[in-house]
């Protein structure tokens, strides 16, 4: 789960990190008042779960409240990167002599948070790890031990010389490496972090992401969740607990377990095709979750074929039978159906589908075969 800047920046100022004072506002009139109260220069900062905001033009210095109205103005429904900003962040401005890079991701290959700082902020740290990769100082931490102290000042030597930013640096990393473990993160970045020409040490940017697993132990963590600002078709399943992730491709999943549905992808792919989404209805077999996974792949008009493949175990395939016969009464479809259906109550589900006028096999090869043809205009396979 992705979460706003200001919100991220909550978090890191409950473990101290130096953050100049700020407020949202949803209401130019909002960030006037707000930029009243803190006084002198502001920022007006887009809050969009993107980055590349500055770029975007989402990121704006005003001299006066009367400007900080007519920036978020201006800022308030823009788009960036397909995402419309609903909310703004008004925020002290700081003067900066430079800008580091200091961010925290959990790495799949070492199994461990690792740590990546760089001198190069301010930019792409994408960019600045493809084109110079010496920049980046990388350091993987054993979390049964933590960030160590002699760690801390090694990544605050990587990007400063002088003594009282390295101290003030190290401070920052485990702050950063505390809110990180503490919330679940799976990502936990400062860019910018900057030095100010006073010499003071601060987090101008956050950027954090939850791992969705740690939300049960972390109810405060859910009410941060801004839906506004999510996947409509995601926010849809996950409401009808379903497990979805919408991709590129053109060819529907309706999968049960997420073992067939990544093996479903696989074969999808295999077979010349794209997967539009990954969706998983889980082992019950709640025909009111057919119904639900049909409309959300259905509202995706870059789907041009729906492949259903159960495998009836727990799930009784009969009952998603019932469920694709009440969702296409309802909702009657516009795209080509294919289901392939085997297990638990088969023959009984075969029936209840031919009867209503539906062909369906119990042969995958053949049916993802049969979806991708028919995703590509073609007649079946
Ligand atoms: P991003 O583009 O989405 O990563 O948004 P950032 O919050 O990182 O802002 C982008 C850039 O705007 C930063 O790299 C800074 O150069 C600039 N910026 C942000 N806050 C301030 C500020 O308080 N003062 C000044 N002078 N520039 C700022
Ligand atoms: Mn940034």
């Amino acid at each position: 789960m992705n979460i706003h800047e200001y919100q991220a920046k909550d978090l890191l100022r409950a473990e101290g990190v130096p953050i100049p004072a700020g407020d949202v506002a949803t209401t130019p009139e909002q960030a006037e008042a707000i930029a009243q109260r803190l006084g002198g220069m502001v920022v007006v900062k887009a809050q969009v779960h993107a980055g590349g905001r500055g770029k975007a033009g989402g990121v704006k210095l005003a001299k006066t409240p009367a400007e900080a109205r007519l920036l978020a103005a201006k800022i308030l429904g823009m788009q960036i990167k397909g995402l419309t900003v609903h909310k703004v962040l008004v925020t002290a401005a700081s003067d900066i002599a430079s800008e580091a890079y200091v961010g925290i991701i959990l790495d799949r290959a070492t199994r461990k948070p690792v740590f990546m700082v760089s001198r190069a902020g301010g930019i792409d740290i994408e960019e600045v790890a493809a084109t110079t990769p010496e920049k980046i100082l990388k350091l993987p931490i054993d979390t049964r031990f933590g960030l160590q102290a002699y760690q801390a000042n090694e990544l605050g030597f990587f990007l400063f010389d002088d003594i009282k930013k390295v101290r003030a640096a190290a401070k920052i990393m485990t702050q950063l490496y505390a809110a990180f473990m503490r919330n679940g993160a799976s990502l936990a970045e400062i860019n910018p972090l900057v030095v100010t020409p006073a010499g003071d040490v601060v987090a101008l940017d956050a950027k954090i992401s939850i791992d969705d697993n740690e939300l049960d132990r972390h109810p405060e963590l859910e009410a941060l969740r801004d839906e506004t600002a999510e996947e409509p078709s995601e926010v849809e399943a996950r409401n009808a607990h379903l497990t979805f992730i919408k991709l590129e491709g053109d060819v529907g999943c309706v999968v049960n377990g997420a073992g067939l549905a990544m093996a479903t992808m696989d074969l999808v792919k295999y077979y010349g095709g794209e997967p539009a989404n990954f969706l998983d209805i889980g082992g019950s077999s709640n025909p009111e979750k057919v119904v639900s996974a049909l409309r959300i792949i259905t509202e995706d008009p870059s789907v041009k074929a729906i492949l259903f493949n159960i495998f009836g175990g727990i799930t009784r395939t009969d009952d998603v039978a019932n469920g694709i016969v009440t969702a296409t009464k309802a909702n009657p479809l516009r795209i080509p159906l294919v289901i392939r259906l085997t297990g638990t109550n088969e023959e009984l589900a075969m029936k209840i589908l031919h009867d209503n006028g539906f062909t369906a096999s119990s042969d995958m090869d053949e049916a993802v075969k049969q979806a991708v043809a028919l995703a590509h205009g073609g007649k079946a396979a």
